[in-house]
């Protein structure tokens, strides 16, 4: 088949690379023309592990195009993805959609046959109607469907999850449609992946009920963490012995600084909204959110009552920037309000992440951006590993306890033991492990 997606960022790209796998001939358009001139050169915009090569290969076998040019990519087209931004909109937190729409509007001009418009960006329950209605407006029916296939890929994962996910959704109302999205995933059909046929709404909201859901349980056990800190219980094996019910599951499960990330913040809020809108309660999501934005503060507290009470005039060394390993994404990563609120206390801050750093200096100010961790951690007061990035789970100890000005560590990811760093002379500091 030939398709055409708009929009190459972590989900376009991956998923068009994915698709031109599968054996589809693929044409990516963006209209960030740096972007497509970088691709064209094999040269990756975003970091994803394995995209590169399997971008190259799919390039060479002439499956797998990158153009500004919308026209030429939709040319015999009989699907054309969009999977532009849907960030949150200042003020009520609803999905901005303009990304979208324009999107619409400029594909609605190349559709000359009958071609089946699906939204691959997350976007809110009755977003396809109301994209239905602006190609109705250009375009006769007969011409057209707009379906709604959500993307649950993960960064970091992304290949991964696209070509062995544990689910793919289509909703589309016409068999035409459902017919085009069959074809499309067949090659899944042969592992069996579950491919559930839905109408265009029920996508809509799957998309956001699994987001939250997962939200929400990192919330949850969150908030279990805080009671294991003050009775003295250990948050860790909590999760194991509640995760071990399969009817809970022990993933997402980790007990953090609280989850960011391109989707979960912003998704939770524009369901809050959506329910708003329908005037539905939604209480659960609703305090879901309450409690990561405060989850993000209270993390800064409790590296500050580490530090003794104060971190005014004190070096803090931090440890992983990006919101969850194997990513550069800093969107919305608790990097970006813990650290400031540590500068505000007083305190200057060097950090390290793998791949993170080049967005971050964009977005964090007056700090040391260091190339090594252990340069970051030079006269510390204090470490704090941020994100659970592999290369921090085997630091030399001896030499990180050498470079601090006090053996500190606190791990907001938990991925040292207490008993180990104790036996190294750290005090040690984890989450909902130890009364602080
Ligand atoms: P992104 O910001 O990384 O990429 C969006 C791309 O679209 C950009 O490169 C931009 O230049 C391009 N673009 C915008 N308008 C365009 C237009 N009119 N024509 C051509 N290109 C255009 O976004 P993303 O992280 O890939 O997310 C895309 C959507 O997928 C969002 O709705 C998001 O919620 C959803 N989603 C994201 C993830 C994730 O892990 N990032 C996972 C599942 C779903």
């Amino acid at each position: 088949m030939k398709i055409a997606v708009i929009g190459t960022g972590y989900v376009g790209l991956v998923s068009g690379t994915c698709f031109s796998e599968f054996g589809h001939t693929v044409t990516c358009v963006d209209k960030d023309p740096k972007k497509i001139d970088a691709l064209n050169q094999n040269i990756m915009p975003i970091y994803e592990p394995g995209l590169d090569s399997m971008v190259a290969k799919n390039r060479a076998a002439g499956r797998l195009h990158f153009t500004t040019d919308l026209g030429t990519a939709m040319k015999e087209a009989e699907a054309v993805f969009i999977a532009v931004g849907t960030p949150s909109r200042r003020g009520d937190g609803q999905a901005d959609l303009q990304y979208v729409f324009a999107a619409v509007e400029e594909a609605a001009d190349h559709i000359k046959d009958y071609t089946v418009v699906v939204t691959k960006s997350t976007v809110p329950v009755g977003t396809g109607a109301r994209i239905k209605d602006i190609l109705s407006a250009k375009l006769n029916a007969s011409l057209f469907d707009v379906a709604s296939n959500p993307e649950f890929l993960r960064e970091g994962a992304a290949i991964e999850d696209f070509m062995r996910p544990n689910r793919v959704v289509c909703g589309a109302d016409t068999e035409r449609a459902q017919a085009v999205l069959r074809e499309l995933y067949r090659p899944l059909f042969l592992n069996e992946t579950p491919v559930l046929f839905t109408s265009r709404e029920t996508a809509e909201v799957i998309k956001y009920a699994a987001n939250a859901f997962l939200a929400t349980k990192i919330s949850f056990i969150n908030e279990m963490a805080d009671l294991c800190e003050k009775v003295g219980a250990d948050v860790q094996e909590v999760a194991k012995g509640i995760g071990l019910d399969t009817r809970i599951g022990g993933k997402f499960l980790h007990a953090g600084p609280g989850y960011g990330g391109s989707c979960f913040p912003k998704d939770t809020r524009a369901l809050v909204s959506t329910a708003d809108q329908h005037k539905v309660p939604m209480r659960i999501v609703r305090s879901v959110v309450e409690v990561n934005e405060e989850r993000k503060r209270a993390m800064a507290d409790k590296i500050i009552r580490a530090c003794g009470g104060s971190v005014d005039g004190k070096k803090i060394a931090i440890l992983g920037l990006t919101f969850k390993p194997n990513t550069d994404d800093m969107r919305e990563s608790p990097s970006l309000d813990i650290i400031p609120a540590l500068q505000a206390a007083g305190a200057s801050v060097a950090a390290h992440d793998p791949k993170g750093m080049e967005e971050a200096r964009e977005l964090l100010e007056n700090m040391e951006f260091c190339d090594d961790p252990y340069d970051a951690m030079t006269d510390a007061d204090a470490l704090v590993i941020l994100t659970e990035w592999n290369q921090y789970r085997a630091l030399d100890l001896g030499r990180v306890k050498d470079l601090l000005k006090a053996p500190l560590l606190v791990d907001l990811r938990n991925i040292y033991g207490r008993a180990n760093l104790a036996d190294e002379g750290f005090k040690y500091v984890g989450v909902g492990r130890c009364p602080e």
